[in-house]
This record gives C-alpha cells, structure tokens and sequence, in this order.
C-alpha cells in the first residue's frame, strides 16, 4: 500500500448553544468541504468547561427527527428526559444512543452535581426507510479493551476484536481511544469505510498527518489499515467514527433530518402545532420554539467525495 495517504483536516468553528450564559461548542460537522462520515452527520465537541462560568446544559424541550443522537461524555453528568418516558443520566464512558424516528422531543441538563462538562454530542442520519422509525432510547457501557498502547472503549459497531451490541440503521463504528504517551496504534479497519479521528485532547499523527485539539482527520474508504500515533509526552484522547459512505442526499435544518424542504416545513409546522414529537415529562419550563424558516428553500446536500 502507497504511503501518500490524504488526510483531510476539518477545522473547527465555534457555535454558540444559547441560553443565559451560553456553552459554546466546537462544530466539525457538517461543514462545506464535507456533510457526512458514514451516516455520521453532525459532530459537536465541547469542554472541559467549567460550569460556574458557562452555566452548564440546560436544553428545553425540543424536537428531532430523522436522526439519532449519541451522547458522549469524558466529564460531568447529564440528566435526559424525553417523550418516550426515558429518564436517564448520560455519564462518562456510557453511550446514550436516542432514536428520533418519525419525532420525539428531549431535554439535556447537567446535574447539580458536575463541576465540570467535557463531551461530545453526535448525530447520525436515518436511512430513507427507517426515517420515520419509532422513537427509541437505548443506553450501553462499553467494557474498555487493551489495544497496543491503546484503551478503547467501542460504543458502535466493531474494531478489531471489541464491538457493540447496540443495533444501528446503517454500518457504522464510534469508539473513544487512549492513546498513551508515545505510543503506535496500527488498527485493523473495515476498507469500505470512511473514517474521522477527532481529537479532544493531545496530539496525534493519523496516518501521516498531524492533528490537533478539536481537530477532526477524515481518510475516504479503501484503507484496511489505519495507524495512530502520539509521539508526545501526554495521552491523547480520540473519538474515531466510521461508517459505509452515505449515498442519499439531505436536508438538515435546526434539529431535522429530511430529504425535501418540504419535509422541514412539515416538522416545523407539527412541533408548532401537532402531537408528533410526544411530550416530556418531568421538566420545568416552556419548549424551545422553532427558528422561522429561510426565504429561500432549503437545498439538499450529498456527500463530498
Ligand atoms: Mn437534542
């Protein structure tokens, strides 16, 4: 195999969440140069924030659908309700995996008891036929497995001998590596997937090219190998995703998943009105309205090859 492997280095911008003392997040995904990794649509990477500063989370009621939503934490605690009736708390090294399906409605608010909030939320686009899947929350805790140098905890999908029970619409893989000082991780990876590295903490070589903090590596599919390397004094933290490229084009507006601005309008317009996203229980205060859509329609966006 050729060593001139392109890593394409995603640089992160800055999103304001909202809310009294707005979180800022880092948003790799989407992004111009490229929408999707796998079925991997949306990678937000935020801390560690103190949250006697930033006031932590606290998201009111508010849709989605179209998607699933992963909750990753590397600190503090997140207290989910949603319209299923799902009460749970998102805590370090636990997936929380929700299904929105057709639509369901959430809340996330750090407990009174995190100082300090690190994490990463993801969302993965349904395929056309499972769209409109029921809503559905599922929770895992990974056993973290011993990889050359490495502690990997795999909360989607497989890598070489550790994998997730938990059911997906599409292949895919997520998994949170350690990369311990100076150390060489050579992985075993599926050659039909596309991958993203993205680092949270320390400095890492993906296959050749140096990425930094909230740096996100992407590497197109055809490479049945992929090798990490940290050849610095500190362990380095990685969230790796992958998935089978994504074929089908997308509309993605405020917390929605469709094909056609059409289909957004009807989301907007049942959040507004209808009973389609289920009410949560258990939280005080009033949903988040939905922005007012653009003049313009909406345009799908495929993959970037
Ligand atoms: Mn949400």
């Amino acid at each position: 195999m050729s060593n001139a492997v392109k890593v394409e280095v995603l640089s992160a911008r800055d999103v304001p969440l909202g809310g009294p003392r707005s979180m800022t997040v880092r948003r790799t995904l989407p992004q111009r140069a490229r929408t999707l990794i796998g079925a991997w649509c949306f990678v937000d990477h935020y801390g560690p924030d103190d949250v006697a500063d930033t006031g932590g989370m606290d998201v009111a009621p508010h849709p989605h659908t179209g998607l699933q939503t992963v909750s990753w934490l590397f600190t503090g605690e997140i207290e989910h309700r949603d319209s299923l009736g799902t009460h749970a708390f998102v805590r370090p090294g636990e997936l929380n995996l929700m299904t929105g399906g057709h639509g369901i409605s959430h809340t996330e608010v750090s407990t009174p008891r995190t100082t300090v909030l690190h994490g990463v939320q993801l969302w993965v686009a349904l395929p056309d036929e499972h769209r409109h899947a029921d809503r559905d929350f599922q929770h895992h805790v990974p056993t973290p497995v011993e990889m050359e140098g490495a502690e990997v905890r795999v909360f989607l999908g497989e890598l070489q001998t550790s994998s997730s029970p938990v059911r997906t619409f599409t292949p895919l893989l997520g998994a949170e590596l350690l990369l311990r000082p100076h150390a060489t991780l050579k992985l075993t990876v599926n050659a039909d997937f596309e991958h993203g590295l993205l680092v949270d903490k320390g400095q890492v070589d993906m296959a050749g090219t140096l990425l930094n903090p909230a740096e996100l590596g992407y590497l197109g599919p055809g490479r049945d190998t992929l090798t990490l390397t940290n050849d610095t004094d500190d362990a380095a933290r990685l969230i790796l995703l992958g998935g089978e490229p994504f074929e089908e084009e997308l509309v993605m507006w405020w917390n929605f998943v469709g094909r056609t601005h059409e289909d957004i309008a009807r989301a907007r317009e049942d959040w507004t009105t209808g009973d389609r996203f289920g009410v949560v229980k258990g939280y005080e205060g009033d949903p988040l309205p939905a922005p007012e859509l653009p003049n313009v329609p909406l345009k799908p966006r495929g993959r970037v090859r």
